[in-house]
């Protein structure tokens, strides 16, 4: 009989405690069941505040960077149009190596000075295997980003994963056309963006498996914008809010 206690009381400390007992997970928080799936697709992923991203793997990959706290070396750096809190050159050459491609558009490019690749809506390149679009990204209710700057977000290819970073932009027709956008990075605070509202009509429109939320917490829009955005997209798309690192 107490053999049988100890033995119910054991499963019983299994069932219960073991979960408590896993190293809490150290990155943003899923939404809905798939979780495991989530944790794994988003683990090399580490934003840094704003449009920045680092995003680890086969190369170390930056999105827009700004604001770089600590000194490091990215393959590539992703930056989608020239205005100062994307286009940053001394936050460049905080992550800027002998080998760093930097691929950006004109205006930007020249702000900048090392191995840069030009590009426009519409282009696709290969950089050491990592396949990069340029996708458009503008203004539809405003004019801080007018489809003639041609000012670009980006889908590449990592780790078997398609990422876009949408850039500057309002929800924008061409966003339909995105196929088999794995996580999607998309602004949610209005003033110079869409709003989270329109983020999340954006989301649907493009159909991710998971939305990140970007561009809040540092020039305008906060935390709140990111929960109205994951709040929206309930049922609908897996949404994770990454920690600043
Ligand atoms: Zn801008």
């Amino acid at each position: 009989m107490k053999r049988i206690f100890v033995r119910a009381a054991i499963i019983a400390f299994v069932l219960l405690a073991a979960p408590v007992l896993l190293p809490a997970e150290k990155k943003g928080t899923p939404q809905k069941s798939g979780a495991k799936e989530v944790t794994t697709m988003i683990k090399d992923i580490h934003w840094l505040g704003h449009d920045t991203f680092r995003i680890t793997g086969e190369k170390v990959i930056f999105t827009d960077p700004f604001k770089i706290k600590r000194k490091d070396t990215a393959d590539i750096i992703l930056i989608t149009h020239e205005h100062y809190d994307h286009c940053s050159p001394e936050d460049v050459k905080k992550i800027q190596g002998p080998d760093t491609v930097i691929v950006t558009v004109s205006d930007c490019a020249k702000k900048l000075s090392g191995n840069i690749k030009i590009v426009k809506p519409g282009d696709k390149i290969n950089i050491d295997g990592i396949g990069i679009e340029a996708v458009p990204s503008y203004n539809t209710n405003k004019q801080f980003h007018t489809k003639d700057r041609g000012w670009v977000g980006y889908i590449f290819s990592v780790g078997g994963q398609r990422i876009y970073i949408a850039g500057d932009t309002d929800r924008i027709p061409e966003m339909k056309a995105f196929k088999n956008i794995d996580v999607a990075l998309l602004p949610v605070s209005g003033t110079y963006v869409m709003t989270a509202e329109e983020a999340v009509q954006a989301a649907v429109d493009i159909n991710p498996k998971i939305a990140v939320p970007m561009h809040y917490g540092s020039i305008v829009g906060n935390k709140n914008d990111a929960e109205r955005f994951a709040e929206g997209l309930k049922g609908k798309i897996e949404v994770v809010v990454l920690n600043e690192e």
